[in-house]
């Protein structure tokens, strides 16, 4: 059985849980956005000391740093495929964030884990067909992880979630 799905609306570096994870570029150098969110929220120069000791990140790949001052203990850090029309693998590398990331947090323990939504921001991913990505992915993950929500930043974001099955939050 896969994980508890829930929907929420709002900032995911408030979120209280054991991991939340970072949509990152591959040099995992910062940048806008949510990466941009987390890497103030965590404290700029002990992330981003902590990104670098990490080195490069390939999309649909995960790695995971401490929170420093967030109030989750990690941040996991993936990167999603920047949209490119759909024809190059982009949904397969988007799936793979959402599994490698919950194979990170079983390796660390974590038992609770936000996710934003990857790759719709600058990356340009349809949000629509990235939240069927989402949500298909993580409820069909082989994981120990039993709580995973979904912050999604905006309320058409939030609503796909909750039209797909995730448990408003
Ligand atoms: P990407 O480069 O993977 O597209 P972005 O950070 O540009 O990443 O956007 C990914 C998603 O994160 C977008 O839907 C954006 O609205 C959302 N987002 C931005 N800031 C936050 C935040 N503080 N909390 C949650 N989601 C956020």
């Amino acid at each position: 059985m896969g994980p508890r799905l829930q929907a929420v609306l709002g900032d995911i570096t408030a979120e209280l849980v054991d991991a939340i994870v970072n949509a990152a570029n591959s040099r995992l150098a910062g940048g806008g956005g949510v990466d941009g969110a987390i890497h103030r929220a965590a404290g700029t120069a002990e992330l981003h000391a902590a990104c670098a000791e990490l080195g490069r990140c390939p999309p649909g790949e995960a790695k995971a740093t401490p929170g420093f001052r967030l109030r989750a203990r990690w941040i996991i850090h993936t990167v999603g495929p920047v949209w490119s029309g759909g024809n190059r693998d982009e949904a397969a590398v988007l799936a793979s964030c959402y599994r490698r990331s919950l194979a990170v947090a079983d390796e660390l323990g974590a038992r609770s884990v936000a996710f934003p939504a990857i790759s719709t921001g600058v990356y340009g991913y349809p949000p629509d067909q990235a939240a069927e990505v989402a949500v298909g992915t993580v409820g069909r993950a082989d994981t120990e992880v039993q709580l995973v929500r979904l912050v999604a930043f905006d309320q058409a974001t939030f609503d796909r979630y909750r039209d797909l099955g995730a448990d408003p939050a």
